[in-house]
């Protein structure tokens, strides 16, 4: 069967909260089958609001997502087959590793023996075999976020969406969990949206993405596309400030000094 290119699609997608300020301003956007899709953009630019919608937790103002081919704003968040990993881990703090992976199981109704199957699965997917009885209080930050990247596969979701979710950890840390988290989307090939104000994180991991400032897409790229056109931005700022200094030293005024570099744009 092939892949859907517009598995996901959000059709002229405004959201405001107050009525009166749009933090998403008519967001058009095709996700592929499969894919892993970054939302990038600094804190404040719209990235949760679009999953929140995506997820069914928040309405779209105007305009309409589609799953699938189908519109979803009617559909509740646990019909729509979609998996959620946060930057606060929240898991159950009350709950086994076990009963954290197995609530999701219970809301779709899979019978027990299924449902432990798919447990044991899912654990060994994030290498976290043995730690089924273990309370999340008993477990590193890392080790917690495995837990939830788990929980949130585990129903075989169509989607999954990541929300910020190595932000909590250290470094190292951080750069071993995107390795998972990739070798896992290649593994089992979900369509993934990720979204990070990390830079550097959108570029190892996505397939493409998605620049997002003041609510809007700024720039939608791969990965290798972003990063020459900012080795490109970064030269050519650095060579305006050279033939400014070099305009200086021989005393010119540098207003008069007119620059085209349309490539700046
Ligand atoms: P990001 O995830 O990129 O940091 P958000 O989607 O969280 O951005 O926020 C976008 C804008 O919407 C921000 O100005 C934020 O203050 C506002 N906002 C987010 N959630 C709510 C909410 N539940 N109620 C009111 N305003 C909100
Ligand atoms: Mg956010």
């Amino acid at each position: 069967m092939s892949k859907q290119k517009d598995f996901v699609k959000f059709e002229n997608v405004d959201k405001s909260y107050d009525g009166k300020v749009l933090v998403v301003k008519n967001l058009q956007l095709d996700i592929a089958e499969g894919e892993f899709i970054t939302m990038l953009g600094p804190s404040g630019s719209g990235k949760t609001t679009c999953l929140m919608m995506l997820a069914g937790f928040e309405t779209p103002t105007n305009g309409e997502i589609y799953l699938g081919g189908k519109a979803i704003s009617s559909i509740p968040p646990h019909k729509r087959g979609i998996g959620m990993v946060f930057q606060n881990y929240a898991l159950f703090p009350h709950m086994t590793v076990y009963e954290n992976l197995a609530f999701p199981l219970r809301v779709r109704k899979i019978p027990k023996d299924e449902a432990d199957k798919k447990i044991d699965k899912a654990l060994s997917m994030v290498s976290l075999q043995g730690f089924a009885s273990r309370m999340p209080g008993q477990l590193s930050g890392g080790q917690q976020q495995r837990v939830a990247v788990a929980r949130s596969l585990v129903f075989d979701p169509q989607l999954v969406l990541m929300d910020e979710p190595l932000g909590a950890l250290d470094k190292n840390l951080r750069e071993s969990m995107q390795y998972e988290i990739k070798h896992i989307h290649e593994s089992i090939g979900v369509t993934v949206v990720y979204v990070t104000h990390d830079q550097s994180e959108a570029l190892t991991m996505s397939n493409r993405i998605a620049v997002f400032n003041d609510g809007k897409v700024q720039q939608l790229s791969s990965p290798d596309e972003l990063y020459e056109k900012q080795l490109i931005h970064l030269l050519l700022s650095s060579l305006v400030r050279t033939i400014h200094l070099m305009v200086k030293f021989q005393k010119y005024q540098v207003e008069n000094v007119k620059l085209n570099l349309p490539m700046l744009k």
